[in-house]
């Protein structure tokens, strides 16, 4: 028999709080998982919902179902929770989310196999809003995240989600002016979300303490892992304390994500969500052969003609990046720049100005938009041909997303013929060639 998982402090109250009668749910796919078990916390699945249970001695303790129809209510979350939910506009539980929520709830780990543009931010997000204490001022959750761009972006999602509940939530990156960060640190954060690099300096300067974490979360751990976070992610791991929660998200799981829910984590349940589809249903997707030194004429004409609400423009270098943004500014065109040179400040207001409306258009390299997620980028734009058909999809997978319409535009120059092949097998019989008016 394999050993039976430690006990964890019961720390959610979803556990013993039945909402639907074990008997009536009981299929014999759970039966069977309750035998092998005989005891802990797992998940089911019946023909219509999904099942969390505990078991002790064999004897169910309690049952909380989640049955899709009944939305995020199925969660019984703190009424706070569910007013920021609501003034979101989150009526629905996305697909990892309706999976991840209630195995978090119940305290078990998690191994998440999903992309940005799932919701798994707030599959995550839910559950530290709803478990931490905000009367307790010690650091309860903790989320890493590979970039600062990404860590902000999950800050903001946890913020909207405990608009009415009063946590502290704090960003800590590199790049950033440590003052602020130190005196938040001093007044007491019950959520802290940043990069390893920065988490692991306030750690060593003592200014940071996890030693009551309860809930640990590893976002985007593939990039992590690429960009060499790893051995930072280790040691930050090994100051937290033995009984937290751990849950580890990851858009592909190599081997060595395995290896590290074996070392760090209890039993996870994993869990995996559709990958982005190879071309996105959604997304118009359009290409124009355009010679080289006509791409800025082409993209006014498109502009003009399309009118975007909001569009990411994609270039292959920062120079490129620059000469575009100078160039329309020259025609009058409201644009601003995204790329790794600028500085950290500039890029977040441009991001912040983008992301609320008030800036329609931006012209970014992939780097500079890697990860994203601004689900009213109503047209992806390559002014340049992507590097590869796999970046080709990770663009124009910026629009088009949760089931919003989005047009993808690629111009092709006298350079790209190989390129664009490429990019056909991609598509899938889904792009189409347009004409421009310039050469009419
Ligand atoms: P993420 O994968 O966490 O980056 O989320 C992708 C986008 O989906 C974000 O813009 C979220 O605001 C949005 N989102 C997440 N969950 C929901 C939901 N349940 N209903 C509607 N939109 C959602």
């Amino acid at each position: 028999m394999r050993p039976l998982p430690r006990p964890r402090p019961a720390r959610s109250p979803h556990c013993f709080r039945p909402s639907v009668s074990p008997i009536l749910l009981l299929t014999d796919g759970v039966k069977h998982i309750l035998r092998r078990t005989g005891h802990g916390r797992g998940r089911g699945q019946t023909g219509y919902a999904s099942l969390f249970f505990c078991v002790q001695g064999g004897t169910i303790l309690a049952t909380h179902a989640f049955a899709p129809e009944r939305g995020f209510a199925a969660f019984e979350l703190h009424p706070d929770l569910l007013r920021a939910l609501d003034a979101m506009g989150y009526t629905q539980p996305t697909e990892i989310q309706a999976q991840v929520i209630g195995p978090l709830l119940s305290g078990r780990d998690v191994m998440g196999q999903a992309q940005t543009g799932t919701g798994k931010t707030a599959a995550f997000g839910i559950p530290i809003v709803e478990l931490a204490d905000p009367e307790r001022r010690e650091t309860q959750a903790l989320v890493l995240a590979p970039t600062r761009e990404l860590a902000v972006q999950i800050s903001e999602e946890l913020g909207r989600l405990a608009q009415f509940r009063g946590l502290s939530i704090i960003t800590l990156y590199g790049g950033a002016r440590m003052g602020p960060q130190l005196e938040a640190l001093k007044a007491g954060v019950q959520v802290v979300v940043g990069t390893p690099g920065r988490v692991l300096d306030h750690l060593r300067r003592g200014t940071l303490d996890l030693r009551h974490l309860s809930m640990l979360i590893l976002d985007e751990a593939d990039r992590m892992l690429d960009m060499g976070f790893m051995p930072d992610v280790e040691r930050i791991i090994r100051q937290t304390p033995r009984t937290r929660q751990t849950a580890l998200f990851s858009a592909t799981m190599p081997l060595v994500m395995r290896i590290l829910a074996r070392r760090h984590m209890r039993e996870p349940v994993w869990i995996r969500v559709r990958p982005e589809e190879p071309t996105v249903a959604e997304v118009e997707q359009r290409y124009y052969e355009v010679a080289e030194r006509d791409k800025g004429e082409a993209l006014l004409e498109i502009l003009q003609e399309q009118r975007p609400e909001r569009a990411i423009i994609f270039r292959r270098t920062k120079a490129g990046v620059d000469r575009l943004v100078h160039f329309l500014h020259r025609r009058g065109v409201e644009v601003e720049a995204l790329h790794g040179d600028m500085p950290q400040r500039s890029r977040e207001q441009v991001l912040s100005r983008f992301r609320s409306g008030a800036l329609s258009l931006i012209v970014a390299t992939d780097v500079a938009a890697r990860g994203l997620d601004i689900p009213e980028v109503t047209h992806v734009i390559n002014l340049d041909v992507p590097e590869s058909a796999e970046a080709y999809i990770h663009r124009i997978g910026r629009t088009g997303r949760l089931g919003r319409a989005g047009t993808a535009i690629t111009f092709i120059s006298e350079w790209d013929q190989a390129a664009l092949e490429a990019i056909k097998k991609v598509a899938n019989g889904a792009l189409r060639q347009g004409r421009l008016r310039l050469y009419s």
